[in-house]
């Protein structure tokens, strides 16, 4: 390992602070140090990003296809190297790893397709009428186009699929926009992996330098720089809710402020309702220790609080706390994510009125063990702390009146998802809940729980704030294109200055809205 940042086509020089992975399993500080850029090789990332955007965006869709797939393979090719460093950077077992990679080459394999495509872009046209009164209508034509270089943040809790490659980068190059990538301190290794596989396929496939680079570096510095750099022009961003909301504020603050899409907390509240609960509770609630536990909980889509209505819960909390009681710890991300699930789980433990069940194996060093919570509905709607995320396999059950959870329901903050349980007559009887679920959350999920994101068109992995910085995007899924783009339309542009998409002859044989109808080619 070089051990050192990716600019461009070159390499970064071995001169500033080091710093080390730690391997969460075993304490072991790991090796190589990687070197924090210096200040001139962060801007040479900036202005090469800045000078390859012109070009880029230029390229026909089909390219930067090619592109995408060609990430893709080299990413497959280096799959020993990702798993073995991975298993070792992030506690995360080996199937894991590899699970995720393949979600990772997934989903740029799925923008490729969506480039090929091309409706994705939203080409419309409408005609002149030059007759029309009282004023002649003008020709007009629009499309998405891309905003210009975008900085991506790594996750912590997907080393692939939400870094170096993962879902951000992939919507950013697809959309024509180049990506600058700041490493976790997590996964360094990971991250040189999986960079040194798109810098082969950049070159392979001709991509102007600068189209890509991956800087390390932590204390701040080298993201918050690159945030409020005026050549950049948006943010993706998935982490802690202090970090997001430092990013958003830095980027509103600019002269010219940009857009940042930061995914940040969560708590994706689960309801359950009682004619289910009363036909099938131990299944229930075996399904939602499942949920729970994944990853040892380290999922933004992790089920933290769930409401049970009074008089029906009896069955499901005697399953869920023998399932805990026998639970193991789990080796968590890094050091810092275990301390701050101690705190949090801590904090919730704090409250008067607040009972735990809690595994009762003792966790070693780096591990954090399922813990779940229980209060009634008047405790939780008199302590709005009770739901902050405790990143990690721990929940909270609230129980009270239909009346009681309505309004539990109604005071929760903006959430990725919110998931049902129930029968064909409970789900009759709840659409006011379900009325107030679709106004807090991205995703509804019926009979079911909310870990597992299907990477897919229709996927919606986003939610008002604070789940998200904007929930009007979604960063899973096809859609997360539409985040890095904005429209722009030509007015009575002569044929030959449109883009190939919004010519009369559709030369690429997309589908199109021309004159309010939707066309295909
Ligand atoms: P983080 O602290 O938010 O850091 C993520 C990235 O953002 C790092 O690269 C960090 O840079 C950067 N960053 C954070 N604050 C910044 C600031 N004020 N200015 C500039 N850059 C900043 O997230 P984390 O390290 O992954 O985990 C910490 C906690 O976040 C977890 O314990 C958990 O509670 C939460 N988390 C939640 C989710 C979720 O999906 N809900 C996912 C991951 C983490 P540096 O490397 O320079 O510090």
């Amino acid at each position: 390992m070089t051990a050192t940042s990716f600019i461009g086509y070159s390499r970064g020089v071995h001169n500033g602070p080091l710093s080390h992975a730690t391997n969460p399993a075993t304490g072991e500080v790991m090796e190589p140090g990687f070197a924090s850029p210096s200040a001139d090789e962060v801007e040479s990332a900036v202005q090469l990003a800045a000078a390859a955007f012109p070009a880029y965006r230029q390229l026909p869709a089909a390219t930067r296809a090619d592109f995408l797939r060609t990430i893709a393979s080299e990413i497959e090719a280096s799959i020993d190297a990702i798993w073995t460093r991975g298993t070792a950077e992030t506690g995360l077992p080996e199937a894991r790893l590899r699970g995720e990679t393949a979600r990772t080459v997934g989903q740029l394999r799925l923008f490729a397709a969506m480039l090929d495509d091309g409706s994705w872009l939203d080409a419309r046209i409408e005609h002149a009428q030059p007759d029309r009164t009282p004023l002649p209508k003008p020709d007009l034509r629009s499309m998405l186009r891309p905003v210009g270089p975008v900085v991506v943040f790594c996750a912590s809790n997907f080393p692939m699929a939400y870094s170096v490659a993962g879902g951000d980068t992939a919507s950013a190059l697809a959309t024509g926009c180049p990506v600058i990538v700041k490493a976790h301190s997590s996964h360094p290794g990971v991250a040189e992996i999986v960079a040194a596989a798109v810098i082969r396929a950049a070159q392979q496939c001709g991509m102007p330098e600068g189209v890509f680079s991956l800087l390390y570096g932590g204390g701040r510095d080298v993201g918050m720089t690159l945030v409020k750099h005026p050549q950049i022009k948006a943010v993706g961003f998935t982490g802690s809710r202090a970090g997001g909301r430092a990013l958003m504020d830095a980027a509103a603050a600019r002269p010219e402020p940009i857009p940042v899409y930061a995914e940040m907390s969560s708590i994706n509240p689960v309801v359950m309702l009682p004619e289910i609960l009363a036909e099938k509770a131990p299944a229930l609630a075996e399904g939602f220790f499942q949920s729970l536990t994944l990853g040892v909980g380290q999922f933004c889509t992790n089920p933290g609080l769930v409401f049970l209505p009074e008089g029906s819960e009896s069955a499901f909390l005697e399953k869920l706390t023998s399932l805990i009681h026998d639970a193991a710890p789990g080796v968590m991300l890094n050091a810092g994510i275990c301390q701050a699930y101690l705190d949090a789980t801590n904090a919730t433990a704090g409250h008067e009125g607040v009972e735990k069940i809690a595994s009762e194996k003792i966790p070693a060093l780096g591990q954090g063990a399922p813990v779940v919570f229980r209060c009634n509905a008047a405790t939780f709607l008199q302590n709005p702390t009770l739901t902050h995320e405790m990143f990690g396999p721990a929940s909270l059950i609230v129980t009270g009146t239909w009346e009681q959870i309505t309004a539990a329901a109604n005071s929760l903050e903006g959430q990725l998802t919110a998931s049902l349980h129930g029968t064909t007559n409970d789900l009759a009887a709840a659409a006011a809940l379900m009325e107030i679920l679709e106004r807090k959350a991205g995703r509804i999920v019926f009979n079911g729980f909310p870990t597992g994101v299907d990477v897919s068109h229709s996927m919606v992995h986003g939610g008002p704030y604070p789940s998200t910085s904007d929930g009007r995007s979604t960063s899973v899924g096809t859609m997360a294109a539409y985040r890095f783009c904005r429209p722009v339309a030509w007015q009575n542009a002569p044929q030959e200055q449109l883009p190939d998409e919004l010519k009369d002859a559709n030369p690429l044989r997309i589908a199109r809205m021309i004159d309010g109808k939707r066309c295909d080619p």
